[in-house]
């Protein structure tokens, strides 16, 4: 668009607003008084860590959200079970990396460690010690054959990359990799994606939630809910006009943390388009499916302990895990994820339920049943501002994670879990993205000299995430 275009639209935005406000109708395009030097839009993880940074600076900016709630897919709620449950993120990753865990200890929360990787389940039994090395062992050559395969000339996807002769493991050892630890299934999943991201089998749990800490980080921002930003315009040198469910805002610059799935929707548009690069790379890196389906087991059915983890030894892709007695409640979540997990969370939520049950039932016996008592499923993929779970790259797609991050001719700065290199798909990676992107901003608007370069986190790969 060029500028006459836009100064003629404005106008006629004004005059629209004037006139609906004089009907009685609300007002779309109440301009706010004087420019800001930052819009962030979202309040996920990314957002807040961007808009603490930028409040230390002391800089003039807003953050607006669009749902009615802070975190994004970071978010805690006790109402269903009367404890707290993570409806997305619940594993702090690598607590070395991970920039949430200090302020979690300022801050007071009881963050502890999770419990070493869980038990494998044979059906009604747990696989003994030569199993478990057997499958211990697959699970390492699965590993190495992916970070062989990086290292080739072209990029392959992990499924093609992985041995052939992996027998009565390759299910679990498929699942465990993909949909659990990426949200797709590995023919979906870059090998060098995958073996870029950084190591997350060192993991703790927030007494609380994620979400919960994640959200008390947010304490005194101007956050604005239920302020979705629907067009960036971005056509003008010197100024950006966001506008929004409740009129418009202008800034010299925006970080936007919306996920891959939103920027793919039509829910927020730019004007003029981005360059193409940063449309390939949005695709390269849509993101994948992964949900929990909750289940409050009072008397600890399953025999247990807190915080265990357990797979199947699966033969099929409609498998799950099972985290048991949450932070030492009853409440206890099944994971599923990848084309399965998506099949499963498009028929609803009776559909997940009824599978859990099913699976537990195979697993522990027809008792499991009758113990259950309150039930709840999230399905990320019908969230309307997250569209998904998080953004495992597409084969020949790591490429895509720096691209984003390049801020689109010094005014558009992208951040959220998608542009970290390898903490995607995490809180931390999130976080990080935030602060780093805060930090291109005001060494644009000459806020801040610029800090030292950042070490990059040690880059390998473990056989579980979540
Ligand atoms: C089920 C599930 C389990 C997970 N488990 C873990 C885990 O155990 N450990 C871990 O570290 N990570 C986990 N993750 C990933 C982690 O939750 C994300 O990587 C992280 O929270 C992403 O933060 P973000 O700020 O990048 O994006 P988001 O959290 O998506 O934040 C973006 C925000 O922008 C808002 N928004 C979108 N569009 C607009 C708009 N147009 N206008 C205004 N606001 C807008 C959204 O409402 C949202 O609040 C999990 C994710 C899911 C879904």
């Amino acid at each position: 668009m060029t500028p006459m275009t836009l100064l003629s639209r404005r106008r006629f935005l004004a005059v629209s607003a004037a006139s609906a406000a004089a009907a009685g109708t609300p007002a779309i395009a109440a301009r706010e008084p004087g420019d800001l030097d930052v819009v962030i839009i979202g309040a996920g993880a990314a957002g807040i860590a961007a808009a603490r940074r930028l409040a230390s600076a002391q800089a003039k900016f807003a953050v607006i959200e669009a749902s009615d709630r802070l975190g994004g897919r970071c978010f805690t709620e006790t109402s269903t079970f009367g404890v707290p449950f993570d409806r997305g993120a619940h594993w702090i990753h690598e607590p070395d990396l991970n920039p949430v865990v200090p302020l979690a200890m300022k801050s007071g929360f009881d963050i502890y460690p999770a419990p070493p990787p869980g038990r494998v389940r044979l059906g009604r039994r747990y696989a003994r010690t030569g199993e478990m090395e057997d499958y211990l062992t697959a699970t390492v050559r699965a590993n190495r054959a992916i970070a062989a395969a990086s290292r080739g000339r072209q990029d392959v996807s992990c499924a093609q990359a992985l041995p052939k002769d992996l027998g009565g493991w390759q299910p679990t050892i498929e699942f465990v990799l993909g949909p659990f630890g990426c949200g797709k299934d590995l023919a979906e999943v870059s090998a060098l994606d995958f073996s870029r991201s950084a190591e997350r089998n060192n993991d703790m749990f927030c007494r609380d939630g994620l979400g919960a800490l994640v959200a008390k980080l947010a304490e005194g921002l101007p956050v604005q809910l239920s302020r979705p930003a629907s067009h960036i315009d971005w056509s003008e040198r010197n100024r950006i006009e966001i506008r929004t469910a409740k009129g418009y805002l202008y800034s010299r610059t925006v970080i936007v943390t919306a996920s891959t799935g939103v920027l793919m929707s039509d829910k927020l548009k730019f004007d003029p388009e981005l360059p193409r690069r940063y449309l390939d790379a949005i695709e390269k890196l849509r993101l994948g499916s992964y949900d929990h389906i909750a289940l409050e087991l009072p008397g600890n059915p399953l025999g247990l302990q807190r915080d265990e983890l357990i797979f199947e030894k699966a033969d099929s892709a409609r498998t799950a895990a099972i985290l048991a007695n949450i932070s030492g409640t009853a409440l206890c979540t099944v994971e599923v994820g990848g084309k399965f997990g998506a099949e499963l969370a498009a028929a609803g939520e009776p559909a997940m339920v009824s599978f859990a049950l099913d699976w537990l039932t195979g697993l522990y016996g027809a008792d499991v049943r009758k113990a259950v008592k309150r039930t709840s499923a999230t399905r990320w993929n019908r969230e309307p501002w997250t569209l998904g779970a998080f953004s495992a790259a597409a084969p020949g797609g790591q490429w895509a994670r720096a691209a984003l991050a390049e801020p689109v001719r010094d005014r558009i700065f992208f951040a959220g879990e998608a542009t970290h290199e390898t903490l995607w798909g995490t809180v931390g990676g999130a976080w990080a993205s935030g602060e780093r992107a805060a930090d291109a901003v005001m060494r644009r608007l000459g806020l801040v000299a610029a800090p030292p370069e950042p070490k990059a986190p040690a880059a390998s790969r473990s056989s579980r995430r979540r």
